[in-house]
Parts: C-alpha cells; sequence; structure tokens
C-alpha cells in the first residue's frame, strides 16, 4: 500500500459538511483538508456502475486537474431483495423537481421490496468507498459497510439520507434514533475512514 506522507490533500467534494468532517479526522496528522470549492473545480459526472468506479472518477479527474493527491468518497445503500438496488443511485431515488426528499426514497425502497414479494426482513447494508489518487495516477481504495435490515414505517429523527429505515445488526434500533457518536463508531463510513488512516504516515 502506498502512505500518503504529504501535508496537503485535496477531498474532491463540494459538500461543505464532507469537507469539515474531513477535517476534523485528518487534523491529528497536520494534514491541511482543500477542496473542489478552493479549486473552482467542477464536479466529474458520475457515470460508474459501482461506487469505487465512481470514487476514482472523482479523484483521479481533482488529482490531475490541480497537481495534488486527492481524496473521494461514494457511499449508498444496497437492498438484497432489490438485487443491490439503490445502490449508486441512492441519492438519484430522492431527486425531486424541488431537491431531495429522502421520505419519498425511503418509500420507494420498501414499496418495491413487498412488490417483488421479498421475505422479511429485507437485509441490506450501507457501504461507503474512500480513494485517494495520487498525480501520476495510482490510487488506494477503502471501503467500509454495515449490514442490518430495512425496517417499516421508518423510525427516528437523526442521522440523514435513509437512516430512520436502517437497522444495523446486533441492534433494535435504528441509525435514526441512534446518538450521532454510535452510528459515528459504528458505520459503513467509520470502517472506511480507519482503514485511510492506516494509509497515513504516522
Ligand atoms: P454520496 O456518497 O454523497 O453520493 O451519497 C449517497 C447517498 O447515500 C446519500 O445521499 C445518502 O442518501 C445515502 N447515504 C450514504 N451514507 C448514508 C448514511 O450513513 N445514512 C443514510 N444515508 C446514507
Amino acid at each position: 500500500m502506498r502512505i500518503f506522507d504529504g501535508k496537503k490533500l485535496l477531498f474532491a467534494t463540494h459538500n461543505a459538511g464532507k469537507v469539515a468532517e474531513m477535517r476534523a479526522l485528518l487534523a491529528p496528522w497536520g494534514i491541511e483538508v482543500v477542496s473542489n470549492a478552493d479549486f473552482g473545480l467542477p464536479e466529474p459526472a458520475e457515470t460508474g456502475t459501482t461506487f469505487i468506479e465512481n470514487a476514482r472518477i472523482k479523484a483521479h479527474a481533482a488529482a490531475k486537474a490541480t497537481g495534488l493527491p486527492a481524496l473521494s468518497d461514494d457511499s449508498g445503500i444496497e437492498v438484497d431483495a432489490l438485487d443491490g438496488a439503490p445502490g449508486v443511485y441512492t441519492a438519484d431515488w430522492a431527486e425531486t423537481p424541488n431537491g431531495r426528499d429522502f421520505v419519498k426514497a425511503m418509500t420507494r425502497t420498501w414499496e418495491e421490496c413487498a412488490a417483488k414479494g421479498a421475505a422479511l426482513p429485507y437485509t441490506a447494508r450501507f457501504r461507503s468507498t474512500l480513494v485517494l489518487a495520487w498525480p501520476d495516477g495510482h490510487d488506494e481504495v477503502f471501503d467500509g459497510k454495515v449490514e442490518g435490515q430495512l425496517v417499516w414505517p421508518m423510525r427516528g429523527t437523526q442521522g440523514h439520507g435513509y437512516d430512520p429505515m436502517f437497522q444495523p445488526d446486533g441492534y433494535d434500533i435504528t441509525f435514526g434514533e441512534m446518538a450521532p457518536e454510535e452510528k459515528n463508531r459504528i458505520s459503513h463510513r467509520a470502517y472506511a475512514f480507519r482503514k485511510l488512516t492506516q494509509a497515513l504516515r504516522g
């Protein structure tokens, strides 16, 4: 595995919340995190059919455009009864003409499982993939997942996205009912982050 020993890393996103999260995570390594917004970089089209493909597209485009090592992330939920859907289309299922509506996305997810006559429980997992790409074209991939099941009706008001309908294995509460500190300890993103930190010079 190639180790990152630089002091400046580009996070290939325009999402200010994600940048703040990554800044805090990488602060102990003395790594300065800059983002696409600082360089006026456009977000490339996510044309891949897997999380890794999409994360690679974003990281390599940013590394090439700036000459800096670039990190990207891609995440979503896979439902077994739907053969892995919505997968890379997780955010797309929430799109409406007036912005994203995750109640709509969760309702569609549950209804499609029911329409298939799938047996309960509807097993599912969140996945998070981080790709660290260097300007010379090399990359390292770090992924994390958390297994669980869908519940209906949705429960809880914490978190975001599909959290209120996802109950991780070993718990009787959903991510939407879970304290953020607990979710941040066991989530797909937490596992991917932990793997990433192993690639940072200590
Ligand atoms: P992206 O990685 O920013 O493209 O986001 C993919 C989509 O996956 C988000 O819009 C969320 O709906 C969903 N997602 C990813 N991680 C989580 C999570 O931890 N909880 C709930 N939804 C998530």
